[in-house]
């Protein structure tokens, strides 16, 4: 005979921590502390492969299952001494849910089950405390029908506040042993007014009733939510455990209340938690009465008050060395839930407990120290994106939040600022020393200034890796997108959002860990990251052999980069080093060039400019190297948008209005993903990468010369598609080497070393990657355009279907977010292998979004690529990500 019902009790137990699959997280570890002699109240577990079978067959249990219930009933019975039903000394029982993982939606707890009037008389008599019994009666007729039943909480709710009233009392603790009963026949009548029918007075019904609405509540819509968006699969199924009652409600030396074997806000290592004297568990997290500290030291810290360890010291001291117990037999915090019946302690949950990103790391940390754990294991109890919430300042939780729009968290942390409805009036605002929040429809590359400017973002329209998304992310500013309340009324300097308007200049928040921007300055908290954050970090490097470089251009970026650990650069993106204002004119001028003469006159005007750029970069990141992409977008991003602009355009370079306009309309691109930019535009206009290849390479002989050690530029080619391109612009670009030494040092001077490499960003690019490694030093994947391009999307078209594909299962993760490993990733695999048949020690790395993800980290791993470059916010989640994943491969 199958089992599906298995003991726990009296210092032993039919299951394990083992067994989770069967009996449940709750069940599972109930047996566990059963079996390490814990004082937990016996009971039994029902498998949770009883809850399939049940649920499909409308309410069945297969052959043999009630039965092993009903011995296990007996054997509590026993253990306990008394019965279930028996009037003269009734055993009461809780019924409880318990999946393998923690899953909320789920029905949870029914206690005091068991109760009738006979039993309800019979607990008067053998308690010698009326109010008890009268107050566990009509407590479990109230959660049996709201759960079981389906009966609106609020009923009994106004049933208990009516009489009160009448009585003229405030509080519940003020009623008695009468006023209980007379509520609990109130409830009872109220539930057979609803229902047409009674409420179930036999105990087996009741028991029966609350197993199956368990079991069906695994079914319910809440649960199925959950459990649709956190990935459980809807066979594992709940189990149900059922166990004698312990009181926490018997009197002035009765108590219950949840504790923790460490803070888990802080981390600390002292046991964290509240009670409340002579009530039952719910009270306690329903927070109807205020609880409780557990420690006298923490009742002093919170101002005073009673605590379990003065009121209750025997029961406090039992519960101490239980919490030190578990926690070093689970080797990790607990979060406990514990009952005290007239002075003697029971416990009657344990399970890992939750714990803020910030105690996470100081735990794992402090676990380690004290041997509890090793040091791999440390690494692997952080979360890489738990991690990123700790660096950036975040809102204050007590804050007030005066929301007048919501849209999507699009980058973590919160910053407050003036508002700026324009790229121009940010940065303006900047320089007069304002910090600043950027209001935008939506943003695109001109707006870049605006945004670095910006301390936050925030977007009306756009999804999760919409321009202002991805930008704001990779800048480490916090972002909300698609807030579609917002309008923006440029001509009047206006937001308007629901009832709110703000003009420019105006204090606002956003808070873009949840999605809202807040009127008004609201309170921060920057995370002190202590000295665990750099000791976790060091053991993560200990682990990991993928390399971590940063994608940065500013030497702002260039510098937070290497102080959260970068080990180089693996993107700096030239473009933007162009939009700044004295440049973008020298670069208009270029575009409105008529001939190649006058068009390197322009240039010619940007070189010391670009220089300078490449030397800070090149001093901040040391002799580490720095991989610069020479320019990539179709020149049409550089030109103004709209009528006006093109005319002042037009007077600032000199060319006629007509001509700014054919040139403007030549250049438009109907699909700048794919268009004139890239090496194309390299090969088209020459001087543009001539010039800049030539400020990388003076760059590198100043700061060379300085530092008495070479630099380490790695020249990266966008958009290469064919060997040929990169072929022909190796060859120009080893030109422009040879000149730069010359200058330098004179006749047959040696070019400064330098790698010269392709971006991987299109699908034939990693089809022939061989041909390209001929040319190629090194290949990086640019996983952004290479996952457009293989989809057939933008990111921001994208947004306007993949979450239906979500819904429809079609794709689960964003392939933005996330590498598409069988797709996206098929190609990348392809790639190194041809890159390496050709060249055996090309170097291989990754710098689109996917170097910061944790999960594509993991790929990138096995895939056995040199490095991931990602924002400089990112590293250390890159860091501890591929630590991770090299773990993972002795797991
Ligand atoms: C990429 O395509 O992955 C990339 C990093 O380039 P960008 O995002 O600048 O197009
Ligand atoms: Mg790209």
């Amino acid at each position: 005979m199958k089992q599906y019902v298995f003991r726990f009790g009296g210092g032993g137990a039919e299951g394990g921590a083992d067994m989770r699959a069967v009996l449940g997280g709750k069940g599972a570890n109930l047996a566990e502390m059963s079996r390490l002699g814990l004082p937990v109240p016996p009971g039994f577990t029902l498998s949770a492969e009883l809850c399939a079978p049940f649920n499909e067959s409308g309410g069945k249990y297969p052959d043999g299952a009630k039965r092993q219930a009903g011995d296990a009933l007996r054997a509590v019975e026993r253990e306990t001494g008394a019965r279930f039903g028996d009037p003269d000394n009734p055993l009461l029982l809780s019924v409880r849910s318990g999946a393998r993982a923690s899953m909320p939606g789920m029905l949870d707890t029914v206690l005091n089950l068991g109760l009738n009037d006979a039993t309800a008389d019979g607990l008067a008599r053998r308690s010698g405390d009326a109010r008890f019994a009268a107050d566990s009666y009509r407590r479990f007729i109230q959660m049996y029908g709201a759960v079981v039943l389906g009966v609106d909480h609020d009923v009994f709710e106004e049933i208990l506040d009516r009489r009160k009233e009448r009585r003229g009392l405030a509080l519940d603790t003020d009623l008695a042993a009468d006023d209980w009963r007379r509520i609990a026949e109130l409830y009872k009548a109220k539930i057979e007014e609803t229902l047409g029918a009674p409420f179930p007075l036999d105990p087996q019904t009741q028991l029966w009733g609350a197993i199956g609405a368990v079991f069906r509540s695994w079914t319910n819509r809440r649960a199925e939510t959950y459990r649709k968006l956190n990935g459980i699969p809807a066979d594992w199924g709940t189990a149900v455990t059922v166990q004698a009652m312990a009181f926490g409600n018997m009197g002035g030396d009765s108590a219950s209340g949840v504790a923790f074997t460490r803070n888990p806000s802080t981390g600390a290592r002292e046991p964290f938690g509240e009670f409340l004297v002579n009530t039952q568990g719910e009270d306690v997290v329903a927070g109807v009465r205020t609880p409780h500290a557990l420690t006298a030291a923490a009742a002093a810290r919170a101002g005073g008050g009673p605590s379990l360890e003065e009121l209750m010291p025997g029961a406090w001291t039992h519960l101490a060395r239980v919490l030190e117990k578990l926690e070093t037999h689970y080797r990790d915090m607990q979060d406990v839930e514990f009952t005290v019946q007239q002075g003697k302690l029971h416990i009657l949950q344990t399970r890992a407990g939750k714990r803020s990103a910030a105690a996470a790391l100081c735990i794992a940390v402090d676990m380690a120290d004290e041997g509890l754990i090793d040091r791999r294991e440390a690494v692997r109890r952080i979360d890489p994106e738990e991690l990123e919430r700790l660096l950036h300042p975040t809102l204050d939780p007590g804050a007030e939040r005066d929301v007048i729009a919501r849209g999507l968290a699009a980058s973590p942390g919160a910053a407050s600022g003036r508002l700026a409805l324009t790229a121009d009036d940010a940065e303006a605002r900047a320089r007069a020393g304002q910090d600043v929040i950027l209001a935008r429809m939506e943003t695109s590359p001109e707006d870049i200034h605006g945004m670095h400017a910006a301390r936050g973002i925030v977007t009306a329209r756009g999804g999760m890796t919409s321009h202002a998304a991805v930008v704001a992310r990779g800048m480490g500013r916090p972002c909300v997108t698609g807030a579609g309340d917002l309008r923006i009324d440029l001509a009047a300097g206006t937001l308007s959002a629901g009832g709110a308007a703000l003009r420019a200049g105006d204090i606002v928040t956003v808070d873009g860990a949840a999605g809202e921007l807040l009127r008004g300055a609201a309170a921060m908290v920057r995370p002190d990251l202590g000295s665990e954050f750099g000791r976790l970090m060091e053991w993560a490097d200990e682990f990991r052999t993928l390399r971590v470089r940063a994608n940065a251009e500013t030497p702002a970026d260039a510098r937070a980069a290497r102080e959260l650990g970068a080990e180089g650069i693996g993107l700096c993106r030239t473009e933007h080093m162009f939009f700044d204002e004295a440049r973008i004119l020298a670069i208009r001028r270029a575009i409105m060039s008529e001939t190649e003469d006058e068009r390197r006159r322009a240039l010619a005007d940007i070189l010391p400019m670009q220089r300078r750029d490449f030397i800070e970069l090149f001093e901040i990141m040391a002799g580490r190297p720095v991989t610069i992409r020479l320019l990539d977008p179709p020149l049409h991003e550089f030109l103004p948008r709209g009528a006006s602009a093109l005319a002042e355009m037009a007077r600032a370079t000199g060319a006629p209005v007509a001509e700014v306009e054919r040139r403007a309309s030549q250049l438009q691109e109907t699909n700048p993903m794919l268009g004139h930019r890239g090496c194309r535009l390299g090969l088209s206009y020459p001087e543009i990468y001539e010039m800049q290849a030539r400020a990388v390479f003076e760059a590198a002989i100043a700061v060379g010369g300085k530092r008495g050690a070479p630099v380490a530029p790695e020249i990266m080619i966008p958009l290469a598609a064919t060997g040929r391109e990169l072929a022909l612009l190796a060859e120009r670009i080893a030109a422009v080497a040879k000149d730069v030494a010359r200058e330098a040092s004179g006749e047959g001077a040696a070019p400064p070393p330098y790698l010269f490499g392709a971006m991987i960003e299109l699908p034939r690019a990693c089809i022939v990657a061989g041909h390209l490694a001929s040319a190629a030093q090194f290949f990086s994947f640019g996983t952004n355009d290479l996952t457009q391009m293989a989809f057939g999307a933008s990111r921001d078209d994208s947004a306007r279907f993949l979450a239906r594909y979500a819904e429809l299962g079609i794709l689960e993760d964003d392939p933005f977010a996330t590498l598409d490993e069988t797709g996206v990733g098929e190609l990348v695999s392809i790639a190194i292998e041809g890159g390496r048949t050709v060249r055996p020690d090309i170097e291989l790395g990754v710098c689109g979004e996917h170097g910061g993800d944790p999960r594509s980290i993991a790929f990138f791993h096995r895939a056995g690529l040199d490095y991931v470059s990602c924002s400089p916010y990112r590293v250390p989640v890159a860091r501890l990500a591929a630590a991770r994943a090299a773990l993972e491969d002795d797991a």
